[in-house]
């Protein structure tokens, strides 16, 4: 059967399974903020640790820090951060674009007069709209254009209506940082911001990391932690929030056009194909490459990986951006601390300021993704400990929900049952079993589950994604043997108890 999605399906287990909690719940919540349960915690956790063993463990040229979430003021006024979001702003209510109000009310008046040209070729038969360099920088702000770049406005030329347009707030002088107050004494409390992206915090160790470790360029600085936005318009469950976190890579390199092209290629695939080998479907993701006028204020380039939420009505959406920042954020905290900010390359005794590729992704959105491509839909199989123990009756069993998550991020790695918990015979021997395997790094942390019929239970870790179910039953009290169940075949082996574990770690492995 067909993987049936949406968010709606998500936001439901999310919330039943001990996943996501929206924040603050019993005061009726606050906007954009979440909580991660005794489930969402554990996936969260295992994207960080598979993040930090691929960007850090696994390599020589990458090194981690964890910088504070509170910083001085002047950091903020010289990335641009300050500056860049205090015109007032309009946001798109369906993509959540961005756009200076004056940049919109100009656009829409200047369409009024534009005239469309329509070309076609008589040796293919296609007609097409011939766009000039303004008219295909003035439709973004009138139209829709999320995910999509000037070869597509001929749909929008052709056929202009109201739907594609962007709803607008209204336009609000705003800035998108978070605002705090630090001090003791009222009076004399220091505005200072929560950070906007965890970026910054590397750019300003950069000296201390050059000082401190034996890194040369070209190195990276891996980081992962909280960031916050102030934005007006939170939701599609965590996908928009404004407490979030983010795993990034800051990546330093010569500046020299053809080496920062050549890392930032590489970057790119690397990052596609950790995506991939943990799990995520090719076909739901995609690069797209921002258009002139979309990218943020220091990005030389920007490419985005997207994921197509097309099967829950969102199109592509944004996930993890690679951006080409050039040595912008070297030069403005060199010019605006005075501390000088160069790298010195001994072979050649010549200082510079590197270029920097960047891979900024958000551990959240991630989050989000990897459970919306794991959710499946599947008639139930027809399993010996199933048919046992499920009575007509007794609940749904003709369709089965797995979350197909990659063994890496599923939050339990196995579950232990005895088959009945009325037999201390069984409970004994699984609480032992249970225990020897939760001391294994690999297979934490292990489920425990002695409620209800066998089947269900089944069920019941099939939704959360675990990939591994042991079955204590009385075969096992005879010969020492449990069955292992398989989350994506159901199909069940019975093992000797004494190469269980290693059984199961080699699957992990
Ligand atoms: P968007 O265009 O969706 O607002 P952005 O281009 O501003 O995102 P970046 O500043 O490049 O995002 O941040 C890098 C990553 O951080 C994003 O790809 C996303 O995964 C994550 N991120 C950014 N803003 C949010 C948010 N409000 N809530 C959750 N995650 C976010």
């Amino acid at each position: 059967m067909d993987k049936i999605t949406n968010l709606e399906k998500i936001v439901s287990l999310a919330k039943r399974r001990g996943f996501i909690y929206p924040g603050s719940e019993i005061y009726g919540g606050l906007g954009g903020t979440w909580d991660y349960g005794p489930l969402g915690v554990e996936l969260k956790n295992n994207i960080k640790k598979a993040f930090w063993q691929s960007m850090v463990y696994g390599r020589d040229d990458v090194v981690g820090i964890d910088t504070a979430i509170l910083m001085n003021p002047k950091v903020w006024e010289a990335s641009g951060h300050v500056k860049a979001f205090t015109d007032p702003l309009v946001e798109c209510k369906i993509c959540h674009k961005r756009f200076r109000a004056d940049n919109v009310t100009e656009a829409k008046e200047k369409l009024k007069h534009m005239v469309f040209t329509k070309t076609s070729s008589i040796s293919t038969n296609v007609t097409s709209w011939s766009l000039s360099q303004e008219q295909s920088e003035i439709l973004p702000f009138i139209y829709c254009m999320d995910g999509k770049n000037k070869h597509d406005f001929k749909e929008i030329v052709e056929n202009p209506t109201k739907d594609k347009e962007h709803n607008f707030t209204e336009p609000k002088k705003f800035n998108l940082l978070v605002e705090a107050k630090l001090g003791v004494v009222e009076d004399a409390k220091q505005k200072v911001y929560l950070r906007g992206e965890i970026t910054q915090g590397v750019h300003v160790n950069f000296k201390n990391i050059l000082d401190s470790t034996r890194v040369q360029i070209p190195f990276g600085i891996a980081q992962i932690g909280k960031a916050f936005r102030n934005e007006i318009t939170p939701g599609n469950f965590t996908f928009r929030s404004r407490e979030f976190e983010q795993m990034e890579l800051q990546y330093y390199v010569k500046p020299e056009k053809e080496e920062s092209e050549k890392w930032y290629e590489y970057w790119k695939n690397e990052r596609m194909k950790w995506y991939l080998e943990l799990g995520m479907k090719k076909d739901k993701l995609r690069f797209r490459q921002h258009e002139e006028g979309e990218r943020a204020h220091y990005a030389k380039d920007a490419w985005d990986i997207e994921y197509d939420l097309s099967a829950s009505g969102g199109g592509w959406k944004e996930f993890e951006g690679i951006h080409n920042r050039g040595d912008w954020d070297l030069s403005q905290h060199q010019k605006h601390s005075g501390v000088d900010m160069t790298y010195f390359e001994p072979a050649k005794n010549k200082k510079y300021l590197p270029y920097i590729i960047e891979t900024s992704g958000g551990v959240d959105r991630a989050a989000l993704f990897f459970l919306i491509d794991a959710y499946t839909e599947e008639p139930a199989k027809d399993e010996p400990g199933l048919q046992k123990s499920s009575k007509p009756g007794s609940g749904d069993i003709a369709k089965r929900v797995i979350l197909k998550l990659h063994p890496k991020l599923a939050p339990f790695k196995a579950a232990v049952f005895p088959l009945l918990a009325n037999k201390p015979d069984l409970v004994k021997k699984a609480r032992l079993l249970y225990s020897q395997l939760s001391i294994h790094h690999l297979l934490q942390p292990v489920a425990w589950d002695d409620r209800g019929n066998i089947g269900k239970r089944y069920f019941a870790q099939d939704e959360i994604g675990t990939p591994y179910c042991i079955t204590i039953d009385f075969e096992t009290l005879e010969n020492d043997t449990v069955t292992i169940r398989d989350r994506d075949t159901a199909k069940q082996e019975r093992v000797k108890v004494d190469t269980l574990a290693n059984i199961l770690m080699k699957k992990f492995s």
